[in-house]
């Protein structure tokens, strides 16, 4: 390895999983990875589009590498992702000592389109794919735990919920063949890997189909399953229109599938929701959660809520609370409404709930989220669980930390065990994130 690769990522899993492709393919060109800025030859920022201030806070990071430029001429520098694909134009023009804009789907032609840098031209690839999901790709595992990994099913998205700018950054929804998913799930295995967490925008929609079978989301979870007991498998995010009762029975019936599922309600209101083109109301929505705690009574809960959505009145925001507390989410990703270009809502609906109200109603969510995580951690003291050991604490290095089936992290003593370990955990105390207990 002659040259250096630089890269930081921002936004969602899927991001992160895109970052190891395409250290795959430059390292097939002959680049390292480094941690170090300053010895790079090529720095790529990975990007998100899915609110103002993600693309906010990218674009002035960007700023920061114009310097670095100006001490080492050859530096190339690259946006890849959904900011790359939704405003290409503009970042070719506001950052002019960017070099290349890469969107989601041409990752491959990024050997190419350094070449073609060379003599000093700035140069875009964002032709979305009906076909690509980089199924043959390797990627190399860039979070160095050697613990955890993520594995890509499927990419892009067909939902078109009217505040969302993925499917237009991301393209159309394509699911990856499930025998390169299972080699990829057995190479991990291979190299000592403990958990894989299965990644798509919307990974129970998964179809595949050749030779007249057809492959689910549930049969796939099933086939990776059945890669290792030893191997404990997670997948996010599910959308609650497609959570089948046999997809819980799978879940329910196999131990390595954790029993945690990552649902995003968005809003706890029918009208609200029909205005988001969710295609789910409310009834469905808690009738599907009552389904996962009748088969998977221990199932850890978590969700992402949206505040302050077009015309979202103060009753509607009510029901998103009331839902919140139907369910008792252990965890959820909240946020306030930001408008996003292109978008159904940016075109047809008004942001009309002002930045007061917006930001009195995330807190409210947060607080309620606050009390709710607090009190599902308060019913687990004194139950035991089996860990992943994925972490030295932060506080002291006398302490390990991990995750538990449900997701939920637990810190303790570090006695014997080690990173990669699976151990048994008596809960003793905790605050709303964390649980503290002790190896029994
Ligand atoms: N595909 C997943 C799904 O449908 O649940 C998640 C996609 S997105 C990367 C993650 C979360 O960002 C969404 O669930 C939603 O809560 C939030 N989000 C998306 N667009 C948003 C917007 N315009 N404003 C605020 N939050 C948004
Ligand atoms: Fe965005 Fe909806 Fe697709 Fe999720 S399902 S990525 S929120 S359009």
């Amino acid at each position: 390895m002659t040259k250096k690769l630089y890269i930081e990522t921002y936004g969602c899993q899927m991001n992160l999983s895109d970052s190891e492709v395409v250290a795959s393919i430059l390292e097939k060109d002959g680049y390292g990875i480094t941690d170090e800025i300053k010895e790079a030859d090529v720095i790529f920022v990975n990007t998100c589009s899915i609110r103002d201030h993600a693309e906010r806070r990218v674009r002035n990071r960007i700023q920061e590498f114009k310097h670095l430029k100006e001490i080492k001429p050859d530096l190339k520098i690259g946006v890849l992702g959904c900011m790359a694909e939704r405003l290409k134009e503009t970042i070719l023009k506001e950052e002019n000592f960017v070099d290349i804009v890469v969107g989601p789907d041409a990752y491959r032609d990024i050997p190419n389109l350094i070449e073609e840098t060379k003599d000093g031209r700035q140069i875009a690839n964002t032709i979305l794919s009906l076909e690509e999901t980089y199924a043959d790709i390797n990627p190399v595992r860039l979070d160095k735990n050697g613990i955890s990994a993520f594995i890509s099913i499927m990419r892009g998205c067909d939902n078109y919920c009217a505040y969302c700018v993925v499917p237009y950054t991301r393209g159309h929804e394509r699911s990856r063949d499930p025998k390169s998913i299972i080699r990829e799930a057995k190479d991990l295995l291979v190299k000592g890997y403990k958990e894989i967490t299965l990644l798509g925008q919307n990974v129970n929609s998964f179809d595949w189909q050749e030779n007249g079978e057809k492959i689910n989301f549930a049969a796939l979870l099933k086939m990776v399953a059945d890669v290792s007991p030893e191997i404990r498998i997670r997948f996010s995010t599910s959308h609650p229109k497609d959570i089948s009762d046999e997809l819980i029975e799978t879940i329910a019936t196999t131990p390595n599938i954790c029993n945690s599922i990552h649902l995003p309600v968005q809003s706890g209101s029918s009208s609200c929701l029909k205005r988001m083109k969710r295609s789910y109301t409310r009834e469905w929505y808690i009738n599907r959660i009552d389904k996962i705690k009748e088969l998977i009574p221990n199932c850890g809960l978590s969700t992402d809520v949206i505040a302050g959505f077009c015309g979202e009145t103060e009753d509607e925001h009510k029901e998103t609370l009331s839902v919140m507390k139907y369910v008792g989410y252990d965890y959820a990703f909240m946020f306030k409404y930001s408008e996003r270009p292109d978008t159904f809502a940016a075109n047809k609906l008004a942001d009309d709930i002002d930045e007061k109200t917006k930001g009195r109603r995330l807190q409210e969510i947060i607080k309620l989220q606050q009390e709710l995580g607090y009190n599902s951690n308060l019913q687990d003291i004194d139950k035991v669980f089996r860990v992943l050991v994925d972490n030295i604490s932060k506080r002291s290095n006398l302490q390990m930390a991990g995750r538990n089936d449900q997701n939920k992290v637990i810190v303790f003593d570090k006695k014997d065990s080690k990173l990669g370990d699976y151990v048994n955990v008596k809960c003793t105390s905790c605050t709303a994130a964390t649980l503290k207990g002790e190896i029994v």
